[in-house]
């Protein structure tokens, strides 16, 4: 009988309680015993009565839950070496062997160097005499899954993360909400969106909501963007568009990676178009709520297979991270998933925006 823990780390997003609830019910179902770690790595760390035992019904109703009812929290004692230390006497106390982590890329690779680390931190924990060589005698590896939890489905390697068409469904609602007072008085909106190295939200609720103008980090647009997007907007208004909506992603920079703000887009349109323009910066309304069906699903059957992951992993196996692929639920290597997410944010830095959609898996169409 193996015990699983489950926690949700980082940026909470909708959809987190689905995964949690899955790998609980999945788990008990394969006749393992299933734990929470509470308030995501503080709760590895402290350990006490933040790791709970969980049984089926602990987590009844928790599907059309927003947030994450089992907390989330950035630790910075999981980054130091002392606190994973601390974190891996808890797992060995609690007898846990198996951690899946629902997170994003800073979540997922905290999890995977907890992992490689594993044999000498219990190697420690012997020496320095805080767990005897009969209590870490029986855990030889800790196999961890990770979930992608995240508003931003800025993770490489997989198509949608946990929450992310949640977010985005929010977004769209607000734009339509925005729509129907600006077509009233004419006005133009630039919305701000969440996504401070991706694209997708903004470019996502962009296209459902017919936007005018989009703003990305991994595409700025051409030199002298400002006549071209005024163009644009004059275009359709002569077409007989009533309103204007420009959707900028909270990480939008220019060609010299100088950020593109929803204030300045505001000031060309007023100065330049004449236009009656507001700003609304949508915030954190785009990750509370609960998870729109698709997340209920992704999550659902992304814990499942987390929990397979573990119970059937090889020593030799590479940490997987579970995805979707064209629709299938897939695992892919956790530790080259994180890499190629740092990789669009060196891109971007580095200005090479070509390589920034490539590995977005976009093409980079001047
Ligand atoms: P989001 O996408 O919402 O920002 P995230 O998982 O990337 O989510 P981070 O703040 O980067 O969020 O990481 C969450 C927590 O994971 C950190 O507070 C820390 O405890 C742990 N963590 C992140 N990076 C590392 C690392 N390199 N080594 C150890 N732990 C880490």
């Amino acid at each position: 009988k193996r015990k699983i823990a489950v926690m949700t780390s980082g940026g909470d997003s909708p959809g987190m309680n689905g995964a949690v609830r899955a790998v609980v019910r999945s788990t008990i179902a394969l006749g393992h015993e299933a734990y929470c770690i509470y308030e995501g790595y503080e709760g590895l760390v402290k350990g006490g009565d933040l790791i709970k035992r969980m049984a089926w019904e602990d987590v009844r109703g928790w599907l059309s839950e927003g947030g994450t009812l089992i907390g989330t929290a950035r630790c910075a004692e999981f980054r130091e070496r002392p606190g994973r230390l601390a974190a891996a006497k808890n797992l060995v106390l609690n007898g846990i062997d198996g951690l899946i982590v629902c997170g994003g890329d800073g979540s997922l690779t905290g999890a995977d160097l907890f992992r490689q680390e594993w044999t000498g931190l219990l190697e420690e924990l012997v020496e320095t005499e805080e767990l005897t060589p009969d209590q870490v005698a029986p855990f030889k590896t800790l196999n961890i899954a990770g979930l992608v939890g995240s508003i931003d489905n800025d993770m490489s390697s997989t198509d949608a993360t946990i929450g992310a068409y949640s977010s985005l469904a929010r977004i769209c609602q607000a734009v339509d909400y925005i729509d129907m007072t600006a077509a009233s008085h004419q006005r133009a909106f630039v919305i701000e969106v969440m996504g401070r190295h991706c694209g997708w939200l903004a470019v996502m609720s962009g296209v459902s909501t017919g936007a005018d103008y989009i703003f990305i980090p991994e595409k700025p647009p051409p030199e002298g963007w400002e006549t071209q997007m005024c163009d644009t907007i004059s275009r359709h208004r002569k077409l007989g568009k009533r309103k204007t909506i420009v959707i900028v992603a909270e990480g939008a920079i220019d060609r010299n990676l100088n950020a593109i703000t929803s204030n300045y887009v505001m000031e060309v349109l007023v100065k330049r178009l004449k236009l009656d323009t507001r700003v609304t910066c949508l915030g954190h309304v785009q990750r509370g709520g609960t998870a729109v069906a698709y997340d209920r699903m992704l999550s659902t059957l992304q814990g499942v297979e987390a929990v397979k992951a573990i119970v059937k992993a090889k020593p030799e196996d590479p940490s997987p991270m579970i995805a979707i692929t064209e629709n299938k639920i897939t695992r892919k290597p956790l530790v080259e998933a994180v890499e190629m997410t740092k990789g669009v944010a060196r891109a971007i830095k580095s200005k090479d925006f070509a390589q920034a959609m490539h590995l977005r898996d976009a093409e980079f169409d001047e």
